[in-house]
């Protein structure tokens, strides 16, 4: 089975990394899911938008489809910004601020 790579496990500068959800093909092992990642998976306290769930296991960071956030975090000076995954700029997007990225993404909501 191949191994995860650190793109998998934390995201970059950006706030960006890949889905570690492993893939299946054929009943064996076919990578993984790569999807762009914006963090963990959430509890299920904070999961949104009434969707099921997905249950199955994340060893990294999970894609949106596969239970992770909707939105990406990093940090800007020495403040957290919270931005959707089409951010163009601080202008026009909707941006959140904090001092840590669960408050960031608390005021972009
Ligand atoms: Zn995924």
């Amino acid at each position: 089975m191949s191994r995860l790579s650190d793109i998998h496990q934390k995201t970059n500068e950006h706030g960006i990394g890949k889905c570690s959800v492993p893939m299946w093909s054929g009943g064996c092992p076919s990578g993984f899911c790569d999807a762009p990642a914006y963090g963990d998976k959430l509890h299920a306290s904070k999961w949104p938008w009434g969707r099921l769930q997905y249950e199955g296991y994340v060893p990294g960071l999970a894609c949106i489809g596969h239970g992770g956030p909707d939105s990406r975090v990093f940090m800007d000076g020495n403040l957290w910004v919270a931005v959707y995954p089409d951010f163009t700029n601080l202008q026009e997007s909707p941006a959140g601020f904090g001092d840590s990225s669960e408050e960031a993404r608390e005021n972009l909501n």
